[in-house]
């Protein structure tokens, strides 16, 4: 037992171990915010992952109008074809084998090439009307059997054949006794081919004011569905050669495709409507909030994790669609902006807030204790692992600090029991401080296959119960010495045991901290530390498992982004 040096400690406890905080019920406002764009443009191939071509599979209708996305994000028509399969490629010496294309040739066998020199005819034209009539007789045939339409820099040309070299478009122009000019477009021009024979349709080139779309066209009033490398995706695309290099892909979708594409790929489809509800909301504002976070990529959110994970339509199911649909344009505001909604996987016992895990104090990320994941099985739940001194002296230089040998620890822990700083000093006295993230991640060693999953961690001392346990309170402090049992006393007289205290905290019902079981700012001399702790992510804001064992609860979405976002305004 506690050796009692405290006032009201039984009355702490019974209002917070016991009683689980109150949910406020906040209603959804009626004047929903608007989306903040028709449609919002997500990176798909970019940076080393941009490739030299792109294959699209019409999958519910057949065709493609071609255009471009104008400063507003609207699709602007400039020509169309009814193949259902075509590629994308940079206006480059191309060629098709081993079912595929290739930006240079192969070593041996055949290949079908798209040259990238061509016939451009004279006149221009200022419609495509007016070009498709010059193109195309009666009967829709064309005139020329090899030319195609090009959009260059604001007109319509018909152009001829492709030619791996100048000179030989040359020798084809005079020899074909065609009237134009033999040319290559600039370092930004995109060719659309048909798949499989290589006939050009469609060529684009508006240098860096404008890049090709695509929008599949839609049959029977359906939505377009395209296949793209393996993934299904509603919208248009968009293909950009930026600094004139391989081709950038950008999905331009309506806020609500996008959220149904993204729910499915952060969490598990097959959970509660209101947790998906809560996480339709939680990426619909995060979407909005970070707008053109890939600027200079040329999109506003990539489709990896760095962002949110995106892979269209192939996942969604019936009930992630509808937690969607039944949440549409619904956001998490604070002060008439967007809320920056963090969630994460799992928090182990506690959110934390904010400004002690990355850098910024946001009023509605504030820690506190999480009662809910204790209902459900998260996969990561009471992690530990042992280092020695060793051990964590290597993972410190592997790190690239050239600390002498560690000889001592001294964690720190935040009012909500999470990890807030870690001590490490060397043989030489030199002290090696990290904290916040770096705190919950410093000690994640893949090479010891050793990892801290969250900021929900302690580190004691792994010779085994000489640390010693302190509890604080505004105005008192004990010892618990070597004991590691603590009792709650509610009003009925009801004791209960608080196992695996460490790293444990005594919350009022408003959230407020007023013990802390930790053993916080005290070094640790040992060869041998335990780090024990609970939990996958940064623990600010939404737990997704706490959302899912909310919903198993009965609580809605609104309750769910209530608790994790308090005072945050849900419309
Ligand atoms: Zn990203």
């Amino acid at each position: 037992m506690i050796k009692a040096r405290i006032k009201n400690i039984a009355a702490a406890l019974l209002i917070s171990a016991i009683i689980l905080p109150l949910i406020s019920v906040r209603m959804a406002d009626s004047n929903a915010f608007e989306d903040p764009v028709s449609h919002i443009r997500i990176g798909l191939r970019w940076g080393s992952a941009a490739s030299a071509s792109a294959n699209l599979l019409n999958y519910t209708g057949s065709g493609y109008f071609f255009g471009y996305f104008d400063g507003d994000r609207e699709f602007i028509r400039l020509g169309e074809t009814d193949k259902t399969a075509i590629t994308m490629m940079k206006d480059w010496n191309m060629y098709r084998y081993s079912g595929a294309w290739h930006d240079s040739a192969p070593s041996s066998g055949s290949a079908i090439c798209v040259g990238c020199y061509h016939l451009r005819l004279e006149p221009a034209y200022d419609s495509a009307e007016a070009v498709e009539e010059a193109m195309y007789d009666a009967e829709g045939n064309k005139y020329i059997s090899d030319s195609f339409i090009a959009y260059h820099n604001g007109a319509w040309y018909i152009c001829a054949g492709n030619y791996t070299g100048l000179g030989s478009a040359e020798s084809a122009l005079s020899s074909r006794g065609l009237d134009g000019t033999a040319m290559t477009a600039s370092s930004r021009c995109v060719t659309v081919v048909e798949t499989e024979t290589g006939e050009i349709l469609f060529q684009f080139d508006c240098g860096e004011d404008y890049s090709l779309a695509v929008m599949p066209k839609a049959e029977n009033g359906e939505k377009a569905l395209t296949w793209f490398q393996g993934y299904k995706y509603y919208g248009g695309f968009q293909y950009t050669r930026l600094d004139g290099g391989d081709l950038t892909v950008v999905n331009f979708i309506g806020m609500s495709d996008y959220v149904k594409g993204v729910i499915p790929y952060e969490m598990n489809p097959s959970w509660p409507v209101e947790a998906l509800k809560a996480q339709a909301v939680t990426a619909r504002t995060y979407a909005a909030a970070h707008l053109n976070a890939h600027k200079k990529n040329g999109f506003d959110l990539c489709d990896d994790v760095c962002c949110q994970a995106y892979r269209g339509a192939n996942s969604a199911t019936e009930v992630s669609d509808r937690a969607v649909e039944e949440t549409d344009g619904v956001y998490l505001t604070y002060d008439g902006d967007y809320a920056n909604t963090f969630y994460y996987s799992s928090n182990g016992g506690a959110t934390e807030d904010c400004q002690n895990v990355f850098y910024e104090d946001i009023p509605y990320l504030k820690g506190k204790r999480d009662p809910y994941e204790d209902y459900v099985e998260t996969g990561y739940k009471n992690w530990s692992y042992t280092y020695t001194a060793s051990d964590i002296t290597n993972i410190l230089q592997a790190k690239g600090y050239a600390c002498a040998s560690i000889v001592s620890v001294t964690p720190t822990y935040t009012a909500s029991g999470n990890i807030y700083s870690i001590k490490f000093t060397d043989a030489n006295g030199v002290n090696w401080t990290f904290s916040k993230d770096r705190a919950g991640s410093i000690l994640y060693s893949s090479s010891y296959g050793k990892y801290t999953f969250s900021q929900h961690f302690t580190i004691t001392d792994g010779k085994g119960g000489t640390d010693e346990i302190f509890i604080n309170t505004s105005a008192d402090r004990i010892s618990a010495g070597n004991e590691r049992t603590l009792y709650a006393i509610n009003g009925y007289g009801v004791t209960d045991e608080l196992t695996g205290m460490e790293g444990r905290a005594v919350i009022t019902s408003a959230g407020v901290t007023v013990l802390s079981l930790m053993n916080s700012g005290q070094p640790i001399y040992s060869d041998k530390y335990v780090v024990t702790g609970s939990g996958w992510g940064h623990n600010v804001g939404m737990s997704q498992y706490g959302a899912k064992a909310m919903a198993e609860l009965g609580y809605g979405y609104e309750d769910i982004l209530d608790f994790y976002y308090t005072g945050a305004s849900i419309g």
